[in-house]
């Protein structure tokens, strides 16, 4: 009997829409976190940490009132006093507050921050969905050229490239800037008037305070609507288009190949030119694995000084699905190098001496601490893929060597007991 029922509790178990990650997946989790943390670290980015709840204010303003996120996702709470906070459902706004709170406005440009976040979101979990999820961002803050919005785009190309993750595609569109974006919103309200009876009451809504998100509606019969409305790819001003026509220049000389989609708007408010997303094939419906774009207006709209962003973020339970579709085998990142099979106290003690002095040298070691027979130690070190297994038993104390086998070609080596350490911190 369980030890809940045994005293019994009820069965608890874990919210919906969040996960358990442990062997082996935990090790797909670190492979691609340290990649990640790799490649940020070779583009000159540093990592940031916020916090995991802020001020609700912070998102209804950075994220924007008319989103999706903000509208209907959005877990918040009132502290014992009165604060009204959320848990973040995503990293940007944070990130752009934390450089007005502690005055890195006016530092040398550009900021280049990345994190590796978990974020809450109440949404409908499913594959690649859940209510709370990781992400693997980057921000960059005070570079408002198309040369920034390449560095970021590649940035994300070059994570997806070295993971060997094949199928997935770039598309970028240009959204527009406050100068183009009125005449084209004058377009898009008129289409979409025409179209009221096809809208999700969300939609009607927004025709009047935000028509651009009906764009990003997930009701179908807004996505019908949407795809022929006008394009804001069509309306840019001769300054977005030259931005965007460097962007793609930029592009095709470094071979990011990628399609211009006029469809991805993004779901945020605080997007303007340049929007982007990395989409795999064939892993269902959530098949976005990277969304991101320009926001030079977000820093302005927090309090802080007028400064262009850009940035994206990537779904790591997406990246995930997109490995496992492609058939990557992760390695998992560290395997004992030692592990020592003992029979007899003499023996164990002997056994807890070398692991200990090989792991404080820094070297994966192991021996058994179960009393398991030597057989079932054996098939132990098998599990744990050590490297060397050594034996050690009463025989082995009193003639003060031992045979060592390496686990992938059966070679064994017989040593002294005082030269364990040096063969294995060798190898
Ligand atoms: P979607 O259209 O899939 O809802 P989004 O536009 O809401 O995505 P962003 O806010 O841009 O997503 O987040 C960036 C990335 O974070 C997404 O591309 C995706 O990989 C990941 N992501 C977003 N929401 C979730 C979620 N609920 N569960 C898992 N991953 C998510
Ligand atoms: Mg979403």
């Amino acid at each position: 009997m369980p030890w809940y029922m045994e005293k019994n509790m009820e069965k608890i178990i874990k919210p919906r829409g969040t996960m358990d990650v442990m062997a082996p997946d935990v090790f797909a989790w670190n492979y691609i976190e340290k990649k990640v943390r790799d490649v940020a670290d070779r583009f000159g980015f540093t990592e940031i940490k916020v916090p995991t709840f802020e001020e609700i204010g912070l998102f209804r303003r950075g994220v924007g009132e008319t989103t999706d996120v903000v509208q209907k996702e959005m877990y918040t709470f009132t502290d014992k006093e009165g604060t009204v906070y959320a848990l973040r459902p995503e990293g940007t706004a944070s990130v752009a507050r934390a450089i007005i709170e502690n005055g890195k406005a006016t530092d040398t440009l550009p900021l280049k921050y990345y994190y590796v976040i978990n974020c809450f979101r109440y949404e409908k979990p499913e594959a690649g969905r859940s209510r709370e999820f990781v992400q693997f961002g980057t921000e960059m803050f005070g570079a408002p050229s198309a040369g920034a919005d390449f560095t970021i785009i590649s940035l994300g190309d070059t994570v997806i490239r070295e993971l060997g993750i094949t199928g997935i595609k770039l598309h970028i569109n240009s959204i527009g800037c406050p100068n183009c974006r009125p005449a084209y919103r004058a377009a898009l309200k008129d289409y979409l008037k025409s179209h009221s009876d096809e809208l999700c009451d969300t939609c009607l809504d927004r025709i009047e305070t935000n028509p651009l998100r009906a764009l990003d509606c997930k009701n179908d019969s807004c996505k019908k609507v949407a795809e022929n409305a006008p394009r804001t790819i069509d309306h840019l001003c001769p300054e977005c288009r030259a931005h965007m026509d460097e962007l793609e220049g930029y592009l095709k000389a470094c071979g990011i190949d990628y399609v211009v989609d006029p469809h991805i708007v993004r779901g945020l408010d605080y997007y303007t030119r340049t929007v982007f997303e990395f989409i795999a094939e064939g892993i269902g419906s959530q098949s976005t694995v990277c969304g991101g774009g320009r926001y030079d207006g977000l820093m302005e709209e927090l309090g802080g000084p007028k400064m262009a962003g850009i940035g994206f973020g990537m779904g790591i339970t997406r990246i995930i699905l997109a490995m496992k579709q492609c058939g990557i085998e992760v390695p998992r990142l560290a395997v004992p190098k030692l592990y020592i099979a003992s029979m007899g106290a003499n023996a164990s003690a002997k056994a807890m001496e070398i692991v200990s002095e090989l792991r404080n040298a820094g070297i994966g070691a192991d021996c058994d601490i179960m009393g398991r027979s030597l057989k079932a130690q054996m098939k132990y070190a098998d599990k744990i893929a050590a490297e060397y297994v050594l034996m050690l038993g009463d025989s082995e104390i009193e003639a003060g060597t031992a045979t060592i086998k390496e686990m992938a070609t059966s070679e064994q080596t017989t040593l002294k007991l005082d030269e364990i350490i040096d063969f294995i911190k060798g190898k």
